[in-house]
């Protein structure tokens, strides 16, 4: 394995004082949650009176202290967020600018090198790899980018630079176009950072290559989260009626299809999304209906016409953004979820999945169930699955996990 110190080495001061950064300093007692690990402090938890957040610009880096003026790491600060600032690294010797995130992008890369042999997948992972606010996805020589906090923001030259060593991309993408941008006072835009940005890349996947738009496809143009449970849905796909609901272009039913699945019926309210299935289906050979609408209207009709499938898969967008929304989301998920199991064959399979942090997986697993008591059918839940491994989870931070897949056989009672 490489020594993925010695960017760091060459970037570090001999001496092992603090960089000289304006101080943010917290309420007594307020470090504890830091020191257990997590990267988050929140405003309520700042002395203000002694370091006034006011003071501080959209992004500005700073060197955390306690009460006791103990040092507890580098952070970047936004005043106008109830996150207030987020830990970039806690070793004095090595403040944040370039060498400290060529360091992380390098570990980052070694995590996905060893699990990927080709280069596509979730380069970072914003807080799971100490790079708060920061998504890079990777397309082969492409980089999608998204910096989702003003820190991030801030740094935007140094992490173009921090990737030009590590990645050498001939393109990358700034995809700043979430809604969650305007929480943190950002603007949001879609720009070429550098090089050529193709419009459309191929990802190669179960077998299928598919056709993904970039600058303007969702998100960062592919959900590779959710590579593992398509993988996990073909392997029960041969000779199946698929259903994809909430299709998107079309990754679970394509890859069904070329693992076996006589007929795929992708589902989405997105025109672009069915007709990049499409096309992506032609490529390959495969052969694929689709339906555009809202899934709660299409799964009526689809009732109403007596279609059954032998696979139904649901992978919605989040139904519960804030946790305020979450007895509204839990009524969508426990309604789809029953929409969804009524058009299961008899010993068919029902995929449930929710990418809400906020609902939690007993309570997906629950809305399964009480599907399956409403329809008088029998669910057997046969995998709890989750996000995949270029996703991982920092222990210390909740958030961090948060897609389920629940993949149950559903019988008669
Ligand atoms: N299953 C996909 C990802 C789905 S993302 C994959 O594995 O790649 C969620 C999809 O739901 C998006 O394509 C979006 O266009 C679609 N969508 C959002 N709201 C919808 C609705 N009410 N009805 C149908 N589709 C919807």
């Amino acid at each position: 394995m490489t020594d993925q110190r010695s960017d760091l080495d060459r970037g570090a001061s001999a001496s092992r004082e603090v960089a000289d950064l304006p101080v943010l300093r917290l309420k007594p007692h307020e470090e504890r949650r830091l020191q257990a690990g997590h990267l988050w402090i929140f405003s309520n938890e700042i002395d203000v009176a002694a370091t006034p957040l006011t003071a501080f610009t959209p992004g500005q880096c700073a060197q955390v202290r306690s009460s006791r003026d103990r040092f507890l790491g580098y952070a970047y600060v936004n005043p106008g967020t109830l996150i207030a600032a987020r830990i970039l690294g806690r070793d004095p010797v090595h403040p944040p600018g370039r060498p400290l995130l060529t360091h992380r992008l390098k570990v980052a890369l070694s995590l996905r090198e060893r699990l990927y042999r080709e280069p596509f997948y979730r380069l970072v992972f914003g807080e799971s790899d100490l790079l708060p606010g920061l998504v890079v996805d990777r397309y082969g020589d492409t980089c999608v980018v998204q910096t989702g906090t003003a820190g991030m923001e801030a740094m935007k030259g140094e992490i173009l630079d921090a990737l030009e060593r590590v990645v050498k991309p001939t393109g990358v993408l700034w995809k700043n176009d979430s809604p969650s941008r305007v929480l943190e006072g950002l603007p949001t835009y879609v720009e070429t950072a550098m090089g050529e940005v193709p419009g459309q890349v191929e990802v190669l996947e179960g077998g299928v290559k598919f056709l993904v738009p970039l600058a303007s496809g969702q998100k960062t143009g592919w959900f590779f989260d959710q590579r593992e449970n398509r993988a996990a849905v073909a392997r029960l796909a041969g000779g199946a009626r698929v259903l994809d609901v909430f299709s998107y272009a079309g990754s679970f039913g394509l890859q069904a299809a070329r693992a076996g699945a006589t007929e795929v019926l992708c589902v989405d309210s997105s025109a672009a999304a069915l007709e990049a299935a499409e096309t992506s289906a032609a490529d390959n050979g495969l052969a694929v209906g689709t339906r555009k609408g809202d899934a709660f209207d299409v799964l009526a009709a689809l009732a109403e016409e007596e279609q059954r499938f032998d696979i139904v898969v649901i992978d919605p967008p989040a139904f519960i953004k804030r946790k305020k929304d979450h007895a509204k989301g839990l009524a969508a998920y426990r309604k789809l979820n029953q929409q969804a199991m009524q058009l299961v064959a008899r010993d068919g399979f029902l995929v449930s999945c929710s990418c809400s942090y906020h609902l939690g997986a007993d309570e997906l697993t629950e809305a399964v169930q009480r599907s399956a008591r409403h329809l008088d059918r029998l669910a057997q839940v046969i995998e709890f699955r989750g996000q995949a491994p270029d996703h991982p989870v920092h222990p210390a931070i909740a958030e961090t996990r948060y897609l389920k897949a629940v993949i149950c056989r559903i019988t008669g009672d």
